[in-house]
């Protein structure tokens, strides 16, 4: 198995157990190159990760795993989002920041 490779299946195996702890269900993990964005969701539970994810540290995956799997409960931003996002991920808020200084491949 080719490094890359490798990465992308431990990737998912933590976005896996992430939907795991969160109790939520994603029907598919899609990893490829979205130029524009970090990740997005579907409401049918596919998710899509940009191809760099797997790369970033550990904390900022975390961050963007949970971002939108917390979006399968709560649908957008809003205070009940943000609340969830504390409860599991802390200071996400900084991480958000430490993300945004990065660019998507
Ligand atoms: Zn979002």
């Amino acid at each position: 198995m080719s490094p890359e490779k490798h990465k992308t299946l431990l990737f998912k195996d933590r976005v896996c157990a992430w939907a795991h702890k969160l109790n939520v269900e994603a029907t598919s993990i899609i990893v490829r190159p979205m130029r524009t964005k970090w990740a997005s969701c579907s409401t049918a539970g596919r998710l899509t990760f940009d191809a760099s994810v797997p790369d970033l540290p550990n904390d900022l995956q975390d961050y963007v795993i949970v971002h939108e799997l917390l979006h399968f409960q709560v649908p957008n931003h809003g205070p009940l989002w943000k609340s969830l996002m504390r409860a599991h991920i802390g200071d996400f808020e900084e991480l958000d920041k430490r993300l945004k200084g990065k660019i998507a491949s």
